[in-house]
Formats: structure tokens, C-alpha cells, sequence
């Protein structure tokens, strides 16, 4: 047994103890067989839309650059159990968020469209009612549908929950795992991830016998926080990162181990992503929400599939996480999003398992955007906006003309040398596009201004956020 259960003083209830002993037993040691599902051509992803058995899974890794998994080249072993589904599913090269503040990036996944197309950007926005978001489409074709998240800035006051008919915040475990961190006495989140797999067992074991939309919000790595058993790495800064993410992983062997215990591997989409990566000085700052470069902008998206692909499919042209939910109701033929941005990579996943060609994008407005003054109250918003026409990435804040620089994504991927200066007409052609999405007013209804109580703010900050009256 692992030290997750070792860290348990035991419930008062023989039952409960035993269930938190296997729970935790499990999470030490979860080895998946990922041939718990059939094998199965590519081209069958389009007999998915034909099948009224299908559930998703949408897994949201708060934090989550994808540069530090194995699957994406690191060369720590962060993420054996993500790495194996990688390898039997469709794992996605290059992906940009569309923000490095959790709120606007999300408010981009959720309605599919780029930030100047919802306009959430700062602390008091919020997703208005009159949204259709992808979790009303499933409540509406009959899908039980649960969000469990730890993370303040996608509380049902910011209008999140949409379309949910379970939307909670898990308490934390009056027992709780031996939890290390990076800082500690620092504000911090209470609970840990495993609250989270608690709650998405109990969601699982109540909801398999029909069709389910289940997301889960991780925050731990975030948070840097993680079980002794993940202390792999170290104790600087990034090991702690570092080992966060492996106790995220464990967590979602945990997740995967209840879908093949349960019966309903070879019919659920699992989907993991993440909302913005996080800093470690490559431009002169950690953490994240700061700005759009690279390391907090370029996050995972891989696709666990019902069924395992013969051979790892890997779609190499940057894609967007707009293109997440109108990819997954495409894949189940459901109903589209109203006014979409994104569009289905199901193209693009046939390609690349064909060994075609992979017809890069060509946005026509900015992909990313970040108010940087977006926690300061009554302060004018000072937007910095990206424009990518590959291999080209135009970083500017229009409110500061002499801030703008351009990257050579294909030789520079990691955004340290600017040729602004070296490519004027590159710059010419590109900026107009931000300007554009400066002048361009968000959807109409898109947005809501909300009142946050002192209560509200507190929480905010315990995430490490500051935000000044
Ligand atoms: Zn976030």
C-alpha cells in the first residue's frame, strides 16, 4: 500500500475507511490497461456520431504547460499513466490557449470563441445567461451533466455552470492526503485534487447505467501541491511543479481505472486540457496571467478515445483550444455552438492518421488576448493581444504602440527572439488584425458585469491572485 493511505488516520465508519483505503491504494499503484477498450481504425471516429452510447469526460489540468509532460517531449517522467493513453489516442502537437488568466481562457474553451469574441477579461466578467453553452447541449440530448471544480474564477457566479445540473466545489477531506508544497504557510486552496477523483467516482458510480458529460477542474498543479509519493523531482520551484503534475496523473489513473472498473472505457471520450501553462523566468517572470508568451500559452490536448488506435495519431499544426467542444460535438453529432470560432479538428485527426497532409489554420483575428490590469479595480484595461499566421506570432498592446513583437514559431518556438524590427511588413500586415480585435465589441449578451463580496475576493486570493481595490 502507498503512503496515501499510510497518510489516513482511518474514518469512524468501517465502510468509509475501506473505501479511502482502496481509494487511496489504488491511486499509489494504478496500472491501467489501456486494452480495456477494443482496437479500432481512426476512420472510426466517424461511426461515433452514430452511436447513442457515448460519454465525455473533459478534464481540465489548471496550469498545465505542455512542455513538461513526457508525452510531449520532457524529459522527466511526469505523466507515465497520460503518456500511455497518449500513445493509443490522438495527442495534439502544438495547441495555444487563449489566455494565460484562467477566466478568459476558459470563458474561450467553453463558448468557442477567441476573447475579443466574449469579451471576458476581467475579475468582475462574467459568461451572461443567454450563452448556449456545450454543457446545455448535452443536458438538452439527454446526458446527466456534472462540473467539479476548485478553481474560484469558474464558479456559477461567473457563469460556469450553465447548463449543469450538478456544479459543485468538493469539500475537502476531513482526511486528507500528506500534501507537500511548494510554499508553505502561503495562501493556498483547501483540499487537494483527490477531492475531486473522490467526487468524480461518486458522479461515475451513480450515472453509468446512462450517458453523462462529466468535467473536472484539477488544482493542484497549480497550486504545486502533491502527495509525498509524487516528490520525485526535488524542491526547487520547478521540481515542485514537476511533482504536482505527476500527482495529477496519478489522479487521473485513479479516474481511468473507475472507467474500466465500471465498464464504460469503450464508451467514453476523455478529453485533457489545460487553461494556460505557467512561467519559469523565460521571459523575466513566473506564474502566469502576467502575458502570452509561449510558456503560458501553449498547453496538452489529448484524446482518450472509446476505442485504441493501432499506432499514436499526432496532429502537428497549431490548433486552438476554441476548437476543443465544436471537435467533441462533431465527434458525437451533436447540435453545434452558436456562433463558434472554433472549428472541428475531426478533419485534421483523419488527416494526420492517414499520414495526409495537415492543412495548417488561418485565424483571422487575435487567439489570444489578457487584460493586464484585469485584477485591479476601476484601472483602464491595457489589452495585450496575439495574431498567429504561422510561422509568424505577432504580440502587441495597442494602448502601448511601441510594444510589439514577432516570432518565427517554426526555428523559435519558444519566443526569445523578436524580428519585429527585421520584418516591418510582416508587422504591417499583421497588426491591423489586432487593431481590429481592439475596436471589435463582444457578442451581444456575451457578457456580465458581477459584484464580488469580500468573501468571493478572499477565495480569489487564497489562489495566489492579487487583486487591489
Ligand atoms: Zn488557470
Amino acid at each position: 500500500m502507498g503512503r496515501a493511505v499510510g497518510g489516513r488516520r482511518g474514518g469512524r465508519f468501517l465502510s468509509l475507511a475501506i473505501a479511502l483505503l482502496v481509494l487511496g491504494g489504488v491511486l499509489s499503484q494504478v496500472r491501467i490497461r489501456p486494452a480495456a477498450r477494443p482496437e479500432r481504425d481512426a476512420s472510426e471516429l466517424l461511426a461515433l456520431r452514430d452511436r447513442d452510447d457515448v460519454n465525455v469526460v473533459f478534464v481540465l489540468v489548471d496550469t498545465l504547460r505542455a512542455d513538461h509532460l513526457g508525452c510531449y517531449g520532457y524529459e522527466r517522467d511526469t505523466s507515465p499513466i497520460l503518456d500511455r493513453f497518449a500513445e493509443v489516442g490522438v495527442r495534439f502537437a502544438r495547441v495555444r490557449a487563449q489566455s494565460s488568466y484562467t477566466k478568459t481562457s476558459m470563458a474561450s474553451i467553453w463558448t468557442a470563441a477567441n476573447p475579443p469574441g466574449h469579451g471576458i477579461y476581467r475579475y468582475s466578467h462574467a459568461l451572461a445567461e443567454g450563452l448556449r453553452l456545450p454543457a446545455e447541449i448535452f443536458r438538452d440530448a439527454g446526458f446527466a451533466t456534472a462540473g467539479i471544480y476548485r478553481n474560484g474564477w469558474v464558479a456559477p457566479n461567473f457563469g460556469f455552470g450553465q447548463g449543469f445540473d450538478v456544479y459543485v466545489r468538493p469539500a475537502p477531506s476531513a482526511d486528507p492526503v500528506r500534501a507537500q508544497r511548494r510554499a508553505p504557510g502561503a495562501p493556498a486552496l483547501k483540499g487537494t485534487d483527490l477531492d475531486v477523483t473522490e467526487a468524480a467516482v461518486e458522479f461515475l458510480r451513480g450515472h453509468a447505467h446512462r450517458r453523462f458529460l462529466l468535467y473536472l477542474h484539477y488544482m493542484d498543479v497549480h497550486q504545486y501541491l502533491y502527495e509525498e509519493e509524487s516528490a520525485l523531482f526535488g524542491t526547487r520551484y520547478v521540481d515542485a511543479y514537476d511533482n504536482a503534475i505527476h500527482w495529477t496523473d496519478r489522479n487521473l489513473g485513479r479516474l481511468f481505472k473507475e472507467l474500466v472498473d465500471l465498464g464504460v472505457m469503450d464508451r467514453t471520450l476523455v478529453v485533457i486540457a489545460s487553461d494556460h501553462g505557467e512561467a519559469f523566468y523565460e521571459h523575466g517572470s513566473e506564474g502566469h496571467a502576467r502575458n502570452l508568451y509561449a510558456e503560458v500559452t501553449l498547453v496538452p490536448l489529448v484524446l482518450s478515445l472509446p476505442f485504441r488506435l493501432p499506432q499514436p495519431v499526432v496532429v502537428e499544426p497549431l490548433v486552438r483550444n476554441i476548437d476543443i467542444w465544436p471537435t467533441v460535438l462533431d465527434l458525437l453529432g451533436l447540435p453545434p455552438l452558436p456562433g463558434a470560432e472554433g472549428r472541428s479538428l475531426v478533419p485534421l485527426i483523419l488527416a494526420a492518421a492517414r499520414g495526409e497532409p495537415q492543412e495548417p489554420l488561418a485565424p483571422r483575428t487575435a487567439e489570444a488576448a489578457l487584460d493586464l490590469t484585469w485584477g485591479r479595480v476601476g484601472a483602464e484595461p491595457t489589452v495585450e493581444f496575439s495574431v498567429t499566421e504561422w510561422p509568424w506570432r505577432l504580440l502587441a498592446i495597442p494602448s502601448d504602440p511601441d510594444l510589439v513583437q514577432l516570432y518565427q514559431l517554426a526555428e523559435d518556438p519558444g519566443e526569445q527572439r523578436d524580428l519585429a524590427g527585421a520584418h516591418p511588413e510582416l508587422v504591417a500586415r499583421l497588426l491591423p488584425r489586432v487593431e481590429a480585435a481592439v475596436a471589435g465589441e463582444p457578442l451581444p449578451g456575451a457578457r456580465e458585469e458581477v459584484e464580488l463580496d469580500e468573501m468571493r475576493l478572499q477565495q480569489l486570493r487564497a489562489l495566489g491572485y492579487v487583486i487591489k481595490r
